[in-house]
C-alpha cells in the first residue's frame, strides 16, 4: 500500500461507522484491537464467515472473535436472481452485521483485508492489523477472465457477471428494464466447478418469465461449457419445454472464447451470438484472500485444506471455508451458501477444539438449494455429507439428498422459508 492509499484508506476509517461499541479504532498505529486472551479472526462476512464467527461465539462468549468484512452491509447471492427480474428489490436482500455485534459481542471490522502473514499470526487491514491465534478465512469466488480475448477492464464493467450480489445485480437489473421487446440476453455459464450450480439455471429460468410477460420476441440465450445442465438438469429442462419455448436457447458444450464489445458479439465454441445484453459468468477460483500469506500453493485456484478440521494443508492454525474450498482435496460438494455455512459451524467446532488442545471434530455437513422457475413455483436438490476417515474426504451419504420430484408453488413458499431461515442463521 502506497502513502496516498494508506491516507485514503485510513480517511475513510475514520469516517466509517464500525459496530465495535463506540470504541475508534486507532488507524494510526500499526497494530489495532490489541489481543488480551484467546482470539479468533474470521475474514469475510459472507454466508461462511458470519455464520462461523456467530458460532463461535455461541460456544464460548467470552472467546474474542473478530469478523473483518470490506463491505458495510451483507447482500445475499440467494434471492438475487429474483431482484433482476423485479419480484423482489435490493433492499429485501441486504442486511445489516449489527446483530452480531449487539446481540453476540463479535467485534465487527469493516475494513478491507490487503495481507495476512500466517507465520506471525497477523493481518493486515486498510485499518491497521490484527494479531490472531487461528484465522477461518471464508474468501468466497474471484474470477478468471485470461482465457476469453477482449474480455478486458471495460468489457468486464459492460458485460456484468452478478455472481457477486450487489452493483452487478443492479446493472443487470436495469439492462433488463431497458431492452427494447425482440432483442435478445446472451448469458454464458463456465465449466464446473462453479459458485451455485443450479445459479445460472434459475436465472435463465426467471430471466426467460420476465421476457415472455414484458419483451415480447425477445430470447435468453445460454451458451454452456458443460456438456450438459450441471443441476437438476430434468427439472429445468421440463420447465424450459413447458413454460419457455422459443424464449430459453439452451447450447451445451459452447465454451465463450472472445467477446467483440463493438458489436456485443460472444464468440463461443458453438457459433457466433449477438445480445444487447451480455451476461457473461467467467471462470472461477478462490477470492483474492486465498491467495495472500502464500496459502495458495502454486498453480491452483481453490484452497487445499484437511476435510477434518478445514485448516490448511500449507499454514497451521488458518482455516479456510466455503466456495473457496478444493472439492478435490475435501470431497465433491456444491458451492453454496448452505455448504458454506455448515462449513462454518464444522470449522468454529473445530477450532473450539484446537484451542482447548483437543482433536477436531468431525464435520457434518447439508445443502438444499431451492431454484425459482417462475414467480410462484420452485425445485429443489438437498443432500448431506459427512467425513469419512478411511478417505479421509467429506462424501455424499447416498441414503439423504435427491431433487424435488416435480416442480410446485409449495416448494416455492418454502424457497422463501428456506432465504428467512438461513439469513436469520447466519446474521440473527
Ligand atoms: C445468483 C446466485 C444465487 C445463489 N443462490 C443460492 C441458493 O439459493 N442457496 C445457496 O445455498 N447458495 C446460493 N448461492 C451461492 C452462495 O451465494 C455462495 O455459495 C456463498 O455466498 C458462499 O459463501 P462464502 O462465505 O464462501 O463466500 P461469500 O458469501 O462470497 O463471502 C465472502 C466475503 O468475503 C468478503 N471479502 C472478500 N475479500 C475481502 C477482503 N480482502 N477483505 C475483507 N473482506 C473480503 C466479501 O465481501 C464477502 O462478504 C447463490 C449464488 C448466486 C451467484
Amino acid at each position: 500500500m502506497n502513502r496516498r492509499d494508506f491516507i485514503k484508506n485510513t480517511a475513510l476509517g475514520v469516517g466509517a461507522v464500525t459496530l465495535f461499541g463506540s470504541r475508534a479504532f486507532n488507524v494510526h498505529a500499526g497494530e489495532i484491537l490489541p489481543k488480551k486472551g484467546k482470539r479468533v479472526v474470521v475474514a469475510g462476512g459472507g454466508f461462511g464467515g458470519a455464520t462461523a464467527a456467530k458460532y463461535l461465539k455461541m460456544m464460548d462468549p467470552k472467546l474474542d472473535v473478530i469478523l473483518i468484512e470490506e463491505r458495510a452491509s451483507f447482500i445475499s447471492c440467494p434471492v438475487s436472481n429474483l431482484v433482476l427480474v423485479g419480484l423482489k428489490e435490493m433492499k429485501d436482500i441486504t442486511f445489516s452485521y449489527s446483530t452480531l455485534a449487539k446481540k453476540y459481542g463479535i467485534s465487527v471490522l469493516n475494513a478491507k483485508i490487503l495481507a495476512i502473514d500466517p507465520v506471525s499470526h497477523k493481518v493486515e487491514t486498510s485499518k491497521g492489523s490484527v494479531a490472531f491465534d487461528r484465522l477461518i478465512l471464508s474468501p468466497g469466488v474471484d474470477f478468471i477472465y485470461d482465457n476469453i480475448k477482449g474480455m478486458d477492464a471495460r468489457s468486464q464493467e459492460l458485460f456484468p457477471h452478478a455472481v457477486k450480489a450487489g452493483p452487478q445485480t443492479i446493472q443487470l437489473t436495469q439492462e433488463l428494464k431497458a431492452m427494447k421487446p425482440g432483442e435478445n440476453m446472451v448469458m454464458s455459464i463456465p465449466e464446473a466447478p462453479f459458485r451455485c450450480p443450479p445459479g445460472p439455471y434459475e436465472r435463465a429460468c426467471l430471466v426467460a418469465n420476465y421476457l415472455k410477460n414484458n419483451k415480447k420476441g425477445s430470447k435468453i440465450i445460454v451458451l454452456d461449457a458443460n456438456q450438459d445442465v450441471v443441476s437438476k438438469a430434468k427439472l429445468f429442462k421440463a420447465a424450459w419445454k413447458d413454460y419457455y419455448e422459443g424464449i430459453v436457447e439452451y447450447h451445451p458444450d459452447s465454451e465463450v472464447k472472445e467477446i467483440k464489445a463493438e458489436t456485443r458479439t460472444v464468440v463461443a465454441s458453438s457459433g457466433e451470438y449477438v445480445g444487447a445484453i451480455l451476461n457473461i459468468i467467467p471462470e472461477q477460483k478462490a477470492g483474492s484472500m486465498a491467495f495472500m500469506g502464500g496459502l495458495m500453493p502454486q498453480g491452483r485456484r481453490w484452497s487445499p485444506v484437511s476435510a477434518l478440521s478445514f485448516e490448511s494443508s500449507v499454514h497451521k492454525d488458518v482455516h479456510i471455508i466455503g466456495d473457496a474450498t478444493d472439492g478435490d482435496v475435501i470431497g465433491s460438494m456444491p458451492k453454496s451458501g448452505f455448504v458454506a455455512s455448515t462449513m462454518g459451524k464444522a470449522a468454529a467446532a473445530s477450532v473450539m477444539a484446537m484451542l482447548a488442545g483437543k482433536e477436531p471434530v468431525s464435520p457434518y455437513l447439508a445443502n438444499t438449494c431451492y431454484s425459482m422457475v417462475n414467480e410462484r413455483e420452485a425445485i429443489y436438490v438437498t443432500g448431506v455429507f459427512e467425513y469419512d476417515p478411511q478417505t479421509k474426504k467429506i462424501a455424499g451419504k447416498k441414503a439423504a439428498g435427491g431433487v424435488s420430484p416435480e416442480r410446485s408453488v409449495l416448494l416455492g413458499h418454502q424457497a422463501e422459508d428456506w432465504a428467512k431461515g438461513i439469513w436469520s442463521d447466519t446474521l440473527g
